[in-house]
C-alpha cells in the first residue's frame, strides 16, 4: 500500500531530481558525514546504529562545559541552562516523537537500565499469570534482561518467555499470529515486550492493534522503540500503550551511549502505588532538596527518575532534537518512504537473484531500514562494498542492514550505492 504514486527510474539523473525538489534537502548540512578513505563523501546507511554528529552538539555540550568552569555547583540553579531543570528541555520535543503528553516521557539512564526500571513497575507476576511475550531474534540486550527478569521472580526463562515466530518460510511475524497466540495464551500472560521495529529483521509492527488486543485480555503492553523512534510516527498516549523505552543515539544522533528515553503512560504514572525503583531525582522537585527521608515522586514519567542527569548527553540530545522539531517527523516520514521505496526499487532492478529483501514490502510495515539476505559468502560482499566506502552493517549469519536516513540521506546515496553494489556483484 503505497501512499504515493511515485514512478521510480534507474537513472542517475532521476535520483538528482529527486534532490533538488526535497523539502528537507539542507538538513544533511546540519550534520557531519565521515568521507571516505580518498576524501570524498562517504555512503552512510547506518543511522540505525549510530546517528551522525550534529555540528550544532559541540557548542551546545560546550554551554555546559563553560557552566561548569565558572559556575560549577551554581549551575545547577543559575547556568544559562539550569541543570536542575535541563531534562525538561527535551520533554517536548520527545514526547513530539513518540507521540505522547509531556509528563508522559522523561530522558533518563540508557536504554536496558530502562528495561529492567520499566519492569519493576510492569510485569508483576503471579503463580498463574507470569509469562513473558517477545519477539524471536529480539535483541540480545533485552533477551537478557527479560530472562534475568524472569529469573529474578523465580521463574524459568525457558518456559517463561514466549517467543512469537514467523510462520515456516516467512521472514516476518504476522499480526493475526500475534493475536491469535493471545487468544489462546492469555490467562498465563503477564507482560507483551516487543521491539516496535525489530532490529535485524526491520519489521515495524502493528503496535495500535497488539497493544488493543494484549490489554483486551489484560495483559500489560510495552515497547522498545530503539528502531522506531525519530523514524516512523508513532502515537504512544492515543495507542494506550502501558510504557516505552528507547535509546537515542540512534535515529536521534545524541552520541554513542547517551541517555536514554522511557514512557509511561498517564493512566499509571499517577498511580503512585505501582511498585518503582526510587531516587531522589525522581522525588517531587518542590520537596527534593528539603534531603527528607520519605520519597515523594514527582507526578508523570520523572518520578521513575534515579540520579542526577548529565547535562552534557542531554545537550547533545537537545541539539538533535531541535534539528528535528524544524524539520518535522511528518516531512520526515513522507521523504523516508520514498527514500526507501527508491533502494528497493533499484534492488529490485539488479541482476541476479544473490539479493533478496527480508524487510516487508508494504511501507507501513517497515521504517527506512531495508535488511537484505545474501546468498554465497555474503560476509564478503558486505567487505567488498565497505571498502568502497559505504557504511552498512552486517548481522550473522547473512544478513546486510541498510539504513538510508531521511534527515541526511539522499537518492544519490541510494543510487550510487547501488552502483558499487552492481559492480561488486558484476566481479
Ligand atoms: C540498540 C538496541 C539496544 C542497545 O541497548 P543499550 O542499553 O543502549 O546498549 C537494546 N535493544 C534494542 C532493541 C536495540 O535496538
Amino acid at each position: 500500500m503505497k501512499t504515493e504514486q511515485l514512478k521510480y527510474e534507474t537513472t542517475l539523473s532521476f535520483a538528482n531530481e529527486m534532490d533538488l525538489r526535497d523539502p528537507l534537502k539542507g538538513f544533511s548540512d546540519r550534520f557531519y558525514i565521515p568521507k571516505k578513505e580518498n576524501g570524498e563523501p562517504g555512503i552512510y546507511f547506518c543511522g540505525n546504529s549510530l546517528g551522525l554528529q550534529p555540528k550544532s552538539a559541540r557548542e551546545y555540550i560546550e554551554q555546559e562545559m563553560k557552566t561548569w568552569k565558572t559556575l560549577a555547583v551554581g549551575g545547577h540553579f543559575n547556568g544559562k541552562h539550569p541543570w536542575m531543570h535541563y531534562h525538561e528541555l527535551l520533554t517536548v520535543p520527545l514526547a513530539t516523537l513518540v507521540g505522547a503528553r509531556p509528563s508522559e516521557v522523561v530522558a533518563m539512564n540508557t536504554l536496558t537500565v530502562n528495561i529492567h526500571l520499566a519492569m519493576v513497575s510492569f510485569y508483576r507476576p503471579t503463580a498463574k499469570r507470569n509469562k513473558i511475550v517477545i519477539e524471536s531474534g529480539a535483541f540480545p540486550s533485552d533477551q537478557y534482561a527479560v530472562a534475568s527478569q524472569a529469573l529474578f521472580h523465580g521463574f524459568d526463562p525457558k518456559t517463561t518467555i514466549i517467543e512469537l515466530k514467523p510462520r515456516p518460510g516467512e521472514n516476518v511475524i504476522r499480526t493475526e499470529d500475534i493475536e491469535e497466540l493471545i487468544d489462546r495464551e492469555w490467562e498465563s500472560i503477564a507482560l507483551i515486550l516487543l521491539g516496535g521495529i525489530n532490529y535485524y529483521t526491520g519489521q515495524a509492527f502493528d503496535m495500535k492493534r497488539i497493544t488493543e488486543s494484549g490489554q483486551s485480555k489484560g495483559c500489560v503492553v510495552g515497547f522498545d522503540l530503539a528502531h522506531a523512534v525519530g523514524n516512523i510516527l508513532l502515537l504512544l498516549h492515543d495507542w494506550n500503550v502501558d510504557f516505552a523505552v528507547w535509546c537515542n543515539y540512534k535515529y536521534l544522533n545524541a552520541g554513542p551511549g547517551s541517555v536514554g528515553g522511557f514512557f509511561v503512560h498517564e493512566r499509571h504514572s499517577e498511580n503512585f502505588d505501582l511498585p518503582r525503583f526510587a531516587g531522589w531525582w525522581g522525588n517531587d522537585k518542590e520537596t527534593r532538596f528539603l534531603m527528607r527521608s520519605e520519597f515523594k515522586p514527582s507526578e508523570g514519567a520523572a518520578g521513575w527518575q534515579h540520579s542526577t542527569a548529565s547535562p552534557f548527553q542531554l545537550a547533545a540530545l537537545r541539539a538533535s532534537l531541535e534539528i528535528f522539531e524544524e524539520a518535522g517527523i511528518g516531512a520526515l516520514r513522507d521523504k523516508s518512504k520514498k527514500l526507501t521505496g527508491y533502494l528497493e526499487y533499484l534492488l529490485d532492478n539488479l541482476d541476479g537473484n544473490r539479493i533478496s529483501i527480508v524487510t516487508p514490502r508494504d511501507e507501513q510495515q517497515r521504517g527506512c531500514q531495508l535488511s537484505l539476505r545474501i546468498k554465497n559468502d555474503g560476509k564478503n560482499l558486505f567487505k567488498e562494498i565497505t571498502s568502497k566506502g559505504v557504511v552498512v552493517d552486517w548481522r550473522e549469519p547473512d544478513v546486510i542492514r541498510v539504513a538510508p536516513v531521511p534527515l541526511y540521506n539522499t537518492f544519490n546515496d541510494v543510487f550510487s550505492f547501488i552502483e558499487i553494489l552492481r559492480k561488486v556483484l558484476q566481479n
